[in-house]
């Protein structure tokens, strides 16, 4: 049983303006679809075959750059489609907001510390925020496709997660970063993050 690239809750073009319909389909169609071919050639007919993505990436012998580099590109890309959606945006409620109050000191706080964790990411990565047990949550960011269940990270579950590679903004906002950051906090799917949190 290989993964499978996985289906869109919405269309391409459901996020403009803010994220744009051709960069959506080649991001998806192709660099995701391309993570994922590349994961299940890289596991096939190894030991890796069969267990879960999450198992895998804990796990993971971090010289395997095949599945270091495509693992971590698949996870990460599933969970970035599954935190954003049209008419989102917004804050977190409940339980979720009380722990970013009680982290971050206030929902603008976290904003401002995740926003620079994304912004300050030199070259290609990913901003994270992330839930201990416990209900704690923490900001981190990784470079190229690692992400926080990897051995030597902070081995915390990932809720939200922000892409920012120049292939998920170069098309619509060329060097400006900042804008898509920006933008990005404008399509969260403030319940699929707090389903995570509730999860982690
Ligand atoms: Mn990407």
């Amino acid at each position: 049983m290989s993964f499978q690239l996985p289906n869109l809750a919405y269309n391409f073009d459901a996020l403009e303006p803010h994220f744009d319909s051709k960069t959506m389909q080649i991001h998806h169609g192709k660099h995701h679809a391309g993570y994922t071919n590349k994961l299940n050639s890289a596991i096939e007919g190894t030991d890796l075959e069969g267990k879960s993505i999450e198992d895998i990436l804990k796990t993971l012998d971090m010289s395997n750059a095949a599945v270091r580099n495509n693992g971590g590109g698949y996870f990460n890309h599933c969970l970035f489609w599954e935190v954003i959606g049209p008419n989102y945006g917004g804050k977190p409620m409940g339980a979720l907001a009380d722990a970013i109050d009680k982290s971050f000191g206030s929902f603008d706080e976290f904003k401002t510390v995740f926003s620079a964790a994304a912004a300050t990411r030199f070259g290609s990565g990913w901003a994270w925020l992330c839930a201990d047990s416990e209900g704690g949550l923490e900001v981190c960011s990784t470079p190229n496709q690692d992400n926080p269940l990897m051995p030597g990270e902070c081995g915390k579950t990932p809720i939200l997660g922000l892409d920012v590679w120049e292939h998920a903004y170069y098309l619509n906002y060329q060097n400006r970063r900042p804008d898509y950051i920006k933008a990005f906090f404008s399509i969260i799917n403030w319940d699929a993050v707090t389903a995570k949190y509730n999860k982690a």
